[in-house]
């Protein structure tokens, strides 16, 4: 992680403005963060959206965060159970982890599971992307661009590895009322998973504007399920008019 010009850089992710106070991290090819995520600067508390895969990637993820608020996150949110939204839990010791309900329990009784899945699986997976790389078939290739950094992030993390699980859980939907935005959780089960969110973002106080932050999602669209998610943010359409 390193600043310059005033603007935070990491060999994971780049950072997008979408508004004051409102930044999109987005993942980047060979980064180990895999997922994207949201930064959100609510005034006096700053809340993060999804950790990314691994401690290394959300140790810059928060070091962004700290030099675009000015200030530790307060609240990191887990948009759903998967391990490149939550590995990264660990580097933000002193923030509210902040899930739905069911997240919770998809991550208290897969988590360790999956570690150890990886855990075995890890070394032969990254050496058959690293063929893969070096292969003829443009989709071949295309698809070790995608795992080769998973695998080397998961091999590379799982030594220091601790599963953190969510703190403050929800139901249907969570509102964070900041002295500068205000931010809504919306549960959205079924978009993806059976526990997962979405972050909306009102342009000020009191604003009625809400626009959702899509984060959640990975680089590539597998396990989407767009008529699921669409009805869910048609919902939070309506409750933020
Ligand atoms: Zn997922």
């Amino acid at each position: 992680m390193s600043a310059h010009a005033g603007s935070p850089r990491s060999r994971h992710f780049q950072l997008e403005r979408l508004a004051e106070g409102v930044y999109a991290e987005v993942h980047v090819d060979g980064g180990w963060g895999i997922s994207n995520a949201g930064i959100v600067d609510l005034g006096k508390q700053t809340l993060v959206f999804d950790t990314g895969l691994t401690p290394q990637a959300a140790c810059d993820l928060r070091s962004a965060a700290e030099l675009l608020t000015g200030r530790t996150p307060d609240y990191v949110v887990n948009s759903h159970h998967h391990n490149d939204h939550i590995r990264g839990n660990q580097a933000f010791p002193e923030a509210v982890v902040v899930s739905t309900a069911r997240t919770l329990e998809l991550i208290a009784s897969q988590g360790h599971d999956d570690i150890d899945a990886d855990r075995k699986q890890a070394p032969e997976s990254l050496a058959e992307m690293k063929t893969l790389v070096e292969s003829q078939d443009a989709e071949s290739r295309g698809l070790a661009t995608v795992w080769l950094p998973y695998w080397e992030g998961i091999l590379a993390s799982l030594s220091e590895l601790q599963l953190r699980l969510p703190e403050l859980t929800f139901k249907d939907q969570l509102t964070f009322h900041g002295k500068a935005r205000a931010s809504q959780l919306l549960a959205t089960s079924g978009g993806h998973t059976e526990g997962d969110c979405v972050l909306f973002f009102a342009p000020g106080t009191g604003g009625v504007l809400w626009r959702p932050l899509v984060c959640a999602m990975p680089p590539v669209p597998w396990g989407l399920r767009p008529r699921g998610l669409s009805f869910h943010l048609g919902s939070a359409q309506r409750i933020g008019g």
